[in-house]
């Protein structure tokens, strides 16, 4: 609904100043006069909306605050631990599954190999095994508040459904936000995994301070999640950043998985990677690499830079045609849109300066000076985790947000309402 529309029993913008002295709250603000300056509401508004989160049982104050003049005034805090969140990353051959205080704080997580292309049924019904598993060492009496999720895919986010995915047979359309808001009886929230890891860095992690970012994910496949006025940036469908997917070669030669030919990740990925140091492997030019072929039946990605960083040439050369490939893309995207920071995440990225020095040069070579002259470009800091803290503050942003929050905050509590990650209620 839009925000302009009186939720149940609160004028509009009641509901409006209470999301944002909430959001101010939950990003650090500890006291009233410093809500008053940050926000730009009057005292006696900020001093209302702080009671009324009080008596909602979302914020409490403590001690006093260290006065700077005047009275002393006590420090208010989010109660993160109210209610907790089941939040996933499902990769291409990992799930990734954590439980999390409503401040993105992993209280439980486990990670185990999953094959995403044995379709919804099996990875939903394992996925939610492990989710009633961590439940269980969840501390007493915490209701669920929702569940987040990112999947390897372009997604729906309006819908929650995955649309055409090109690495998830059987899940095209596939209702995965209502089938995961039924079962836990809380509303919950579907993205792309490189949309939800672009949060994570942004919210958690190396972009805390950033309003203008692009995290980019080189793994088996390459995808992009875009921040843009410190908002993520989905585009019309939730279709942006599917950067794997851009055509860097002009010819038939090189089949992607998406069915065309000639795409980023068909030639730079880590499956790219794997399927060329295999042919290296097997027409003899790598003896590096024909070793491990003769000694596990396969060249991994993985076997790539490793051998790349053992000084093998031909590894050396794919790895760098690899970051050429990548940067060229990314030089394409500084121009057009000029971020101040891109976060490199993902295996292949994890492999050392080989790739990424090749990458920088690429991007800095081939970018125009201005977009460039504060530009950093660095490496993920939360590695794995991005993708679970990036979930559960997708999960939390929706329901403190003014369009869900007026739906539920007069009961205390999103808890047993489905119906508020469905169309209409949140953004
Ligand atoms: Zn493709």
């Amino acid at each position: 609904m839009s925000s302009k529309q009186p939720a149940d029993g609160l004028a509009a913008d009641q509901v409006e100043s209470l999301a944002a002295v909430l959001a101010a709250v939950r990003a650090g603000l500890r006291t009233r006069p410093a809500l008053v300056r940050h926000l730009g509401l009057g005292r006696n508004v900020v001093s209302q909306r702080v009671s009324q989160l009080i008596d909602f049982g979302l914020v409490d104050e403590g001690s006093l605050a260290p006065s700077t003049g005047g009275r002393p005034s006590r420090e208010l805090r989010f109660r993160a631990e109210v209610g907790c969140l089941l939040v996933a990353e499902l990769g291409a051959t990992e799930l990734q599954a954590g439980l999390s205080d409503l401040d993105g704080v992993l209280l439980a997580q486990r990670a185990e190999a999953c094959d995403v292309a044995a379709g919804p049924d099996r990875t939903l019904a394992r996925l939610e095994q492990i989710f009633d598993e961590l439940l269980a060492a969840r501390p007493a009496g915490v209701p669920v508040w929702g569940v987040g999720v990112g999947l390897p895919g372009p997604v729906e986010f309006s819908q929650g459904r995955p649309i055409a995915p090109p690495i998830m047979p059987g899940w095209d359309g596939y209702p995965v936000r209502e089938r995961l808001a039924a079962t836990y009886q809380a509303p919950a929230w579907v993205d792309n995994d490189v949309n939800v890891m672009a949060l994570g860095e942004l919210r958690a992690g190396v972009a805390r301070t950033e309003q203008e970012l692009l995290y980019v994910k080189v793994g088996t496949g390459i995808g992009a999640g875009l921040i843009s006025a410190g908002r993520l940036h989905r585009g019309a469908q939730g279709a942006a950043g599917d950067i794997g997917h851009v055509s860097v070669l002009d010819d038939d030669s090189v089949l992607c998985r998406c069915g065309n030919t000639g795409c980023l990740e068909a030639l730079a990925g880590g499956y790219a990677l794997s399927r060329d140091g295999s042919a290296i492997a097997q027409s003899g030019r790598s003896a590096a690499l024909a070793d491990v072929l003769a000694a596990t039946g396969q060249v991994t990605a993985r076997d790539v830079t490793a051998a790349a960083g053992a000084g093998d040439p031909a590894s050396l050369a794919l790895l760098t045609r690899s970051g050429r490939l990548v940067g060229r893309v990314l030089a394409t995207l500084v121009n057009f849109y000029n971020p101040s920071l891109i976060v490199i995440g993902g295996q292949v990225s994890s492999s050392g300066d080989i790739f990424l020095g090749e990458l920088r040069r690429t991007v800095y070579g081939r970018s125009t000076a201005l977009s460039t002259r504060d530009l950093r470009i660095t490496t993920s800091p939360l590695g794995d985790r991005a993708g679970l803290l990036g979930a559960a503050f997708l999960v939390a942003d929706q329901l403190f947000s003014p369009d869900c929050l007026g739906h539920w905050i007069q009961n205390g509590s999103p808890a047993g309402r489905p119906d508020l990650s469905g169309d209409g209620v949140a953004a």
